[in-house]
């Protein structure tokens, strides 16, 4: 497996190449050690209705709670977990656990949220993938209309012909859809209509240049007039200050997160804010 191509022959092995591969392999094992042990918890991080500041939902971000090294974000994790296949129990796991949460709140009778989930490109390649997530849904007995699966750009283009019918039996399951990081990819305009999507979310990269001049922002209006005409909810990711707050609520959208409003939370943090029903920015 590890070869490379080296003058005339194949060096197998070489010095740097075994460090790289004990390496390797030695976080493989860790990670796959951290799913036995339960180390992953999710956190989450409010949506918010920026004309009030209330949360209307929360997106569940996946981290890694490593007893020696603290807590590791996802983009640390996810690739290699994506490169080994640790990505299809992860996966599950991550669904599983957000679908029990929503059914935990509304139980304890907290205000309803919606619950946005992410997804991995490589979970479109598993056959089972539509049935794992119907049986989850059926399990934990979750309102599916309360749950949202996000799915990126590149996802989306890399091999549209099998994403495609796999979207829409999704959307027969009850959730919706939204496209996750919308804008940084490279997807033709003209797939949006033909897909069953509901909610575009505004790129971070779009909402931190706000601020920066009127080329900046009128992307950021282009996109959520595009969603207005499409009739799709419109989400702005990354909202850190006021500017960028009243800047999106001008521009017809509605919806926002970012760290003006929350940082991503433990489930009592989230709890707490909730209770508190309203989260604004002062
Ligand atoms: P994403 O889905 O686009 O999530 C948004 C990221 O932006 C999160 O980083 C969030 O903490 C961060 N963020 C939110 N508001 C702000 C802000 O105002 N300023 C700044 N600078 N950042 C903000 P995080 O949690 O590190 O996640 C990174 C990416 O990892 C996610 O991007 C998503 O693609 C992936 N990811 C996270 N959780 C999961 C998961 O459960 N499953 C899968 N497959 N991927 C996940
Ligand atoms: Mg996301
Ligand atoms: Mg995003
Ligand atoms: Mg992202």
């Amino acid at each position: 497996r590890s070869k490379r191509r080296q003058g005339s022959g194949y060096h197998f092995f070489s010095e740097e190449m075994n460090h790289q591969a004990v390496q390797r392999l030695q976080q493989e094992v860790q990670l796959s050690r951290a799913l036995n042990q339960q180390e992953f918890e999710l956190h989450y991080q409010p949506k918010i209705r920026l004309a009030d500041g209330v949360m209307v939902g929360v997106e569940a971000l996946i981290r890694w709670n490593d007893p020696v090294r603290g807590m590791i974000p996802p983009n640390d994790f996810i690739p290699l977990a994506e490169e080994t296949g640790l990505i299809m129990p992860l996966s599950q796991w991550i669904m599983t656990e957000a679908c029990q949460q929503v059914v935990r709140w509304q139980k304890a009778g907290l205000p309803p949220l919606t619950m946005a989930i992410n997804l991995s490109a490589r979970q479109f390649q598993d056959p089972l993938f539509i049935e794992n997530i119907a049986n989850i849904l059926r399990k934990t007995g979750v309102n599916p209309a309360c749950i949202e699966l996000e799915i990126t750009e590149s996802m989306l283009m890399e091999n549209m012909d099998d994403v495609l019918p796999m979207l829409h039996q999704l959307k027969g399951l009850g959730v919706s859809l939204a496209i996750d990081d919308f804008g940084t990819g490279y997807s033709s305009l003209a797939y949006l209509k033909q897909m069953p999507i509901d909610v575009l979310k505004v790129d971070r990269a779009f909402v931190k240049d706000i601020g920066a001049g009127k080329k900046d922002r009128a992307i950021t209006c282009a996109i959520i007039l595009l969603a207005q005409q499409l009739e799709l909810k419109v989400v702005a990711e990354g909202i850190e200050t006021q500017e960028q707050a009243e800047f999106l609520t001008s521009s017809g959208c509605n919806l926002g997160q970012g760290f003006l409003y929350s940082r991503p939370l433990q489930v009592a943090a989230l709890e707490k804010a909730l209770r508190n029903t309203q989260l604004t920015s002062a």
